[in-house]
């Protein structure tokens, strides 16, 4: 699709930022129409995405990232709420199995190199997973980190050349989990559990009540995202 320009996006913006995340969906669906995706890892503010799709576009195509390395609770999430909302569910695997990684990369590449192995098993299948869209639906808010604190609801994506929505990107931890609990959606239990943010079990531990809701995330190290939204350094991206 040919880029939308700096006035465009601004304008988009501008019209969006104080719409509803219905609005936002609504609009996108009418303009986008089948080149529309959403991408989820089944987590709360994913689950009140689908939730309000099912009124605006419920046959859209749904993309998620299948590293063969999610909790069992999680793939009984997704085996859950796939057959509830009758989605059209594309689960995206990586190139290697987590077999073959484990005998390129001599074992656990996740402990070594989080980065390489995010790439590998995220970034890299996305990419090939969004080429064919012209936009995409992330559930990404501001309140969820430092790097998420300035996320427009709308922005044009340089690198995949296709629109960005975060129909959420306004939305608080309390309002994603007031939405659920009045249309009482099904949720992963590792939420009760001490778990506020749910990835790959390598990478993913409890954490303390009132910690930082992304602190379980590749706890330890530096590392805060896996890629699929923010560039990591150069020097990780590609020794697959
Ligand atoms: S979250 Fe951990 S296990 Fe999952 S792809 Fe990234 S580094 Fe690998």
């Amino acid at each position: 699709m040919d880029a939308y320009s700096t006035e465009q996006i601004t304008a988009l913006q501008r019209q969006f930022e104080p719409a509803t995340p219905q609005e936002i969906l609504r609009w996108a669906a009418d303009t986008f129409g089948d080149r529309l995706t959403v991408v989820t890892s089944f987590q709360p503010v994913g689950i009140v995405t689908l939730h309000m799709l099912q009124d605006i576009a419920p046959r859209a195509p749904i993309i998620t990232l299948d590293t063969g390395l999610l909790f069992p609770e999680t793939y009984a999430l997704i085996d859950e709420i796939t057959a509830r909302f009758n989605l059209n569910l594309v689960r995206v695997e990586p190139e290697l199995t987590v077999t073959e990684q484990a005998r390129r990369y001599e074992g656990a590449l996740w402990s070594r190199d989080p980065d390489l192995c995010c790439h590998i098993r995220k970034t890299q299948p996305l990419e090939k997973a969004l080429a064919g869209y012209d936009a995409w639906i992330t559930g990404l808010r501001r309140d969820q980190s430092t790097t998420r604190a300035d996320i427009p609801v709308i922005a044009w994506d340089t690198r995949h050349q296709m629109v960005k929505l975060c129909p959420f990107a306004a939305w608080t931890e309390d309002m994603v989990w007031t939405y659920l609990r009045a249309y009482e959606l099904p949720y992963n239990i590792l939420h009760d559990q001490g778990y506020p943010s749910i990835g790959c079990w390598p990478c993913t531990r409890a954490v303390a009540a009132g910690d930082d809701v992304r602190s379980g995330r590749w706890s330890g190290r530096a590392k805060t995202e896996c890629g699929i939204h923010f560039d990591l350094a150069p020097a990780s991206q590609e020794r697959a």
